[in-house]
């Protein structure tokens, strides 16, 4: 039986896809293997988000090469859909548009010689109408509910490798969360690549939500990346269902209005204090994370202080902080005012000490209070203690049976070690 082996950069986007292929190679009757173990064919989901992931893929790809020399290697994604020369140049049989992801079962079959056996994805079926029944190790599954994006941020590439927005049928959504909730997952996380632009038919990302809330069981439901714009008043009233995790991750990227112009964002730092101030008003405990791009072309020291200063001065409480990527195709690449690297370094670890003074100041008001974690199917380390996310997104570990695992438990922390909350699991 010929043995695929699937690997991924990048994004929960990029993940479900590999979960997606892993499957209907699966039901084709390959051997899916590790990707460090030996195999006749690579299947390889890139990024380009930012240069660094752009290193990564490739590095991937030369991984693959090193490991079975002799084995196909196929590659898909976004580097490859916007670097497709680089890639090839490294030496590779496939290359598949993202675009054409359904196509890559019958490809990968055909390549290692495989034409003519059935597998479960019908390219000619309706978008996304392929449904998962598990994520690979990991404790929560991923459900991809659209793709695309139609802004046109002046640092980003991803509308230019993942194209129009795409949204998939609702019952599609429905039907593969319960279908996950049946094979035992407690929590789903919803992503995107603008999942706050869903839209299918008359149905938009609220009446998503309702509708999930009203036509499945499963307790968690954990939503990724939100453009602060689509926070309004009807998705805060939505969000107030406990089922709905109090966690929600908005892409900020600068706290100055003329960065934000320049950036292409369509909204204020006003906008962003109203936005942050209504979700810690209306949903107890919950979680506010941003991100934040320094250094953005022309950023001056002020500007960059204006960042600090929404940080410091609003109910954020952890930071994913990125240092500005020239990518390449950009308006912002154009840009002739750029920040060095030495001063976007500083700007970058003075933001993250502040983010981390903040979540350290969040982890601290849950101190003797009750928790519900879901404890995931790693260990924190060696000597068997569990390791979790509460449904407001904080890590929590605790010392307990492994057949908690998978389980959401009721814990009571007793103290802080490096942003990690250590509880005791509540006996009564
Ligand atoms: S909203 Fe996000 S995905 Fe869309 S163009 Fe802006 S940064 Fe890119």
């Amino acid at each position: 039986m010929p043995k695929i082996a699937l690997g991924f950069t990048g994004c929960k986007v990029n993940n479900y896809e590999i979960q997606v292929l892993s499957e209907a190679l699966e039901s084709a009757g390959m051997e899916v293997v590790s990707f460090n173990d030996k195999a006749d064919c690579y299947i390889i989901n890139t990024c380009t988000v930012t240069s660094k992931a752009d290193t990564s893929s490739r590095n991937l790809i030369r991984r693959a090469k090193r490991i079975s020399p002799e084995a196909k290697i196929a590659v898909t994604g976004c580097y490859a859909q916007l670097k497709p020369e680089k890639v090839s140049r490294i030496g590779i049989d496939l290359l598949i548009p993202n675009s054409e992801k359904e196509k890559i079962p019958g490809k990968v079959l055909g390549l290692i010689g495989e034409n003519g056996r059935k597998h479960v994805i019908d390219d000619t079926a309706e978008y996304g109408s392929f449904i998962i029944s598990n994520m690979r190790n990991l404790t929560r599954g991923f459900i991809k509910i659209q793709e695309g994006c139609d802004r046109r941020c002046t640092y980003c590439t991803i509308w230019m490798s993942r194209g129009p927005l795409k949204s998939r049928n609702p019952r599609y959504v429905i039907d593969e969360i319960n279908r996950l909730y049946d094979n035992g997952y407690l929590e789903v996380v919803l992503t995107g690549v603008h999942i706050g632009k869903y839209r299918y038919g008359d149905l938009g990302f609220p009446d998503l939500l309702e509708k999930i809330l009203s036509d499945t069981d499963i307790p968690r439901i954990r939503l990724s990346s939100m453009y602060p714009t689509e926070v309004d008043d009807r998705f805060i009233r939505i969000l107030s269902d406990r089922r709905i995790c109090p966690h929600v991750h908005l892409s900020i990227q600068s706290g100055d209005d003329y960065i934000l112009k320049k950036m292409g964002r369509d909204y204020t730092v006003n906008d962003l204090r109203r936005i942050i101030g209504s979700l810690n008003a209306s949903i107890p405990d919950i979680t506010v994370g941003g991100d934040i791009i320094t250094g953005f072309p022309g950023e001056t020291d002020r500007q960059f202080r204006d960042s600090i200063g929404l940080v410091e001065n609003t109910d954020i409480h952890h930071l994913h902080v990125f240092s500005f990527s020239a990518r390449p195709g950009t308006r912002a690449a154009e840009m002739n005012d750029m920040v060095s690297p030495e001063v976007i370094k500083g700007r970058t670890n003075l933001l993250r000490k502040l983010g981390t003074m903040k979540k350290t100041e969040h982890l601290k008001k849950f101190i003797n209070r009750d928790l519900q974690v879901l404890f995931e199917n790693r260990m924190a380390d060696n000597n068997g203690i569990l390791t979790g996310l509460s449904e407001n997104y904080l890590r929590v570990n605790a010392s307990g049976d492994n057949n908690l695992r998978g389980n959401i438990i009721r814990v009571r922390p007793h103290s802080l070690e490096n942003s990690v909350l250590i509880a005791n699991i509540a006996r009564n």
